[in-house]
């Protein structure tokens, strides 16, 4: 049996099954203090095996910024996070320490690309970025079938973008303000509307799906420029809000401005939904548990 793991800021999806796409298991743990939610993990596993299931290997979609350098004293920790009390949080090591199989590790937004190119909209293309836009925004690139990381892996909500004309919203982000996140992102909707997007009136909706989508066909097209993707996959949150994927393809021909002026790049494939929804995260999760059995 493979296991995956969700880890965001708020919640743990715990998941357990044969394959990446067969979820049998799942658990919700609610975030508290890192060796609190971390053991309440490993007791969902311990369950499973006490249960009669064999853990093959763990897979760990993690929120971030993660250390992803294999060769770092540090890889599968949570670098410096505004999370209170998680900054240095060892998310491999527990894991491998409990139960002694092959684990991976990767960061929550890659988990539901992987998962969105085994089995959703990212199954065609060679090479696509998945953007998740909701609390935060984050996007994970797969080029030529291989999660893009470096230094230590990308952090594509934080492109700068242009200001819409006539917004004068400040900006949510807390390092930057007004990069990608902090204009579209779930509390920057909230910031301006002074409620969370559930919870506007239909023309209220309307609004911000044009505000997000804007500021979204932005970010695409820096991404365009930097890592020339086949497509992009929209997930995450405000995905839901009706009108946004639509409104992003709109307004992308005028962010390009006709360069370099690929007809690919003005279809309706090129900016798709997500059609994973919230089973992305875990079932990528999965995916680099089976990746992590196949390296033994
Ligand atoms: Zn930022």
């Amino acid at each position: 049996m493979l296991g995956g793991i969700e880890a965001g800021g708020t919640k743990f999806i715990c998941v357990a099954g044969e394959r990446p796409d067969e979820i049998m298991q799942s658990a919700r743990i609610e975030v508290t203090k890192p060796a609190e939610t971390i053991g309440a993990a490993i007791s969902f596993f311990r369950r499973l095996e006490a249960a009669g299931g064999s853990l093959e290997a763990i897979g760990v979609g993690t929120f971030g910024p993660l250390e992803l350098r294999s060769g770092n004293p540090r890889y599968g920790s949570i670098l410096t996070t505004t999370k209170p009390g998680w900054s240095g949080t060892d998310m491999l090591a527990p894991f491998v320490d409990a139960f002694g199989v092959p684990v991976g590790i990767d960061t929550d937004v890659n988990a539901a690309a992987l998962g969105e190119a085994r089995y959703g909209a990212g199954s065609g293309p060679d090479s696509f970025v998945y953007l998740t836009i909701g609390t935060g925004i984050g996007g994970g690139a797969i080029i030529g079938g291989q999660v893009r990381h470096g230094l230590p892996h990308p952090e594509m909500g934080h492109v700068a973008v242009p200001r819409r004309p006539g917004d004068d919203f400040p900006g949510a982000c807390p390092f930057h303000r007004t990069c990608l996140e902090g204009m579209a992102s779930g509390p920057a909707v909230a910031g301006r509307f002074g409620r969370r997007a559930e919870l506007l009136s239909h023309a209220e909706r309307e609004a911000a799906a044009e505000l997000v989508g804007f500021y979204l066909a932005a970010g695409i097209a820096s991404l365009v420029y930097a890592l020339a993707p086949e497509r992009f996959v929209i997930g995450g949150g405000l995905a839901a809000l009706p009108g946004v994927v639509a409104a992003a393809r709109r307004e992308l021909p005028g962010m390009l401005s006709g360069y370099p002026g690929l007809p690919e790049q003005a279809a309706d494939e090129f900016v798709v939904a997500a059609a994973l929804g919230g089973a992305a995260g875990p079932t990528g999760s999965l995916v680099l548990a089976e990746e992590a059995a196949l390296r033994g």
